[in-house]
């Protein structure tokens, strides 16, 4: 069922009638126990990694091994960790290696160049990633977290609420695995290595910061101390948490900040994103342009483009002048049509008005990307995707043309 505030055809708030949601069948994102994760070597920088070596009574340089073994082999097997004595082994992957993701599925597309994983966590939880190959990369999608508790009433992942964050091993696993994947040929048989991540699974990753952060620097930090991606082939989306914007750009990584706004008016965005009602739209802008002065990466507007409710005319008006105010070039939009779950209220544009929303921003000088969900149940902006129990061709497809939208988003 999916009830809640809207939007009318004049861009008022209104409340809508409940609704039967039509959705697909899926996994419960429920865990079935309390408590944290399993510690894991990738919640711990290298300091801390030698720490706990110590306090398992094994000499501290052990961490800097195993540390090789996880970020340059992605290996946890203890066969496999020849350099350190057999009877130690089984020990000491034990304690650094908790199993944290099981697979529970893959649905496979596009003559197997996306595959969507569904990952049960250690309390039953449920995650996606999605990988996608590229004749010039490959790009992984992952979550930061179970569910997402910030509700946007025309997002999937939303209508679920949140489960819980993800640890940061959490996070990192959910790369090693997919990078092992990669390198197996599970993407059309050929064997790849992973370059490009996106924070677009399921989640607010900014609501999730400080695991996010250690997430971060395990991905871009050189072996030991991570795998070594570079930080501009990594894209963290935000539906808005302002503060976190700021602590982002204070790391000094210099991803990429994708900005899911969808619409640039306070009245509109408030019932849009219930996030809106603390950060403002004009706030988020001027932290947006901010990220940009201080990392000199051009920031990602992502805007899903909502059958008469965000799509008018003046509207693209008044994001590029919002834009515009604030200097040039220091933003890309990207509208995508909404494509929402079956029996869903929420529909995309005409083609009609997406073109005239591209055109308005483009005659007002602003760079813009249309991107074609081609039917896809989930539009590129932030993590819409809800894990499905589906297995059938639609299902598949599914997955192919979320992976595209997510992808050319930030591409
Ligand atoms: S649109 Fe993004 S932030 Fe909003 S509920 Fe969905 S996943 Fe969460």
């Amino acid at each position: 069922m999916v009830s809640g505030t809207s939007i009318s055809k004049e861009g008022r708030p209104q409340v809508l009638p409940v609704v039967e949601s039509g959705l697909s069948p899926r996994l419960s994102f429920t865990a079935s126990s309390k408590g944290k994760p399993p510690a894991h070597l990738a919640d711990f920088d290298m300091a801390e990694r030698k720490e706990k070596m110590k306090e398992a009574g094994f000499p501290a340089f052990r961490a800097d091994q195993l540390s090789r073994h996880y970020f340059e082999r992605h290996e946890t097997d203890p066969e496999a960790l020849t350099d350190i004595p057999a009877a130690q082994r089984e020990e000491i992957a034990s304690i650094f290696f908790p199993p944290l993701l099981t697979k529970v599925r893959d649905l496979v597309a596009d003559g197997g160049q996306t595959v969507k994983s569904v990952w049960r966590l250690f309390d039953g939880a449920l995650i996606e990633t999605v990988l996608m190959g590229y004749k010039d990369r490959t790009t992984l999608c992952i979550s930061s977290q179970s569910g997402c508790g910030m509700a946007c009433p025309f997002c999937a992942t939303g209508q679920g609420g949140l489960t819980r964050n993800l640890s940061a091993a959490e996070i990192v696993e959910q790369v090693r695995l997919s990078m092992v994947a990669a390198e197996n040929g599970e993407l059309a048989g050929e064997p790849r290595r992973v370059s490009n991540i996106v924070f677009m699974g399921m989640g607010e990753p900014l609501s999730n910061w400080l695991r996010v952060k250690r997430a971060l620097h395990a991905l871009i930090e050189p072996s030991p101390h991570g795998f070594g991606l570079s930080a501009r082939n990594i894209t963290v989306s935000t539906v808005g948490m302002l503060p976190n914007i700021k602590k982002l750009a204070d790391e000094g990584f210099p991803v990429t900040l994708a900005l899911s706004l969808h619409a640039p008016d306070d009245e509109l965005r408030d019932p849009l994103i219930p996030l809106n009602a603390r950060f403002k739209v004009d706030a988020l802008l001027d932290a947006a342009r901010a990220y940009f002065e201080q990392t000199g990466r051009r920031v990602s507007i992502e805007y899903a483009l909502i059958k008469d409710m965000n799509d008018h005319e003046w509207r693209a008006r008044l994001l590029a002048e919002k834009l515009n105010a604030r200097g040039r070039g220091w933003a890309h939009v990207n509208p995508i049509p909404l494509n929402p779950t079956p029996g869903s209220i929420w529909t995309a544009s005409s083609r009609k008005a997406q073109q005239r929303f591209v055109d308005t921003l483009m005659a007002a000088g602003i760079p813009t990307s249309l991107r074609d969900t081609r039917g896809s149940d989930i539009e590129g902006a932030c993590g819409q995707l809800a894990a499905t129990t589906q297995e059938n061709s639609h299902g598949a497809k599914t997955a192919r043309q979320a992976a595209q939208a997510l992808d050319q988003a930030v591409s």
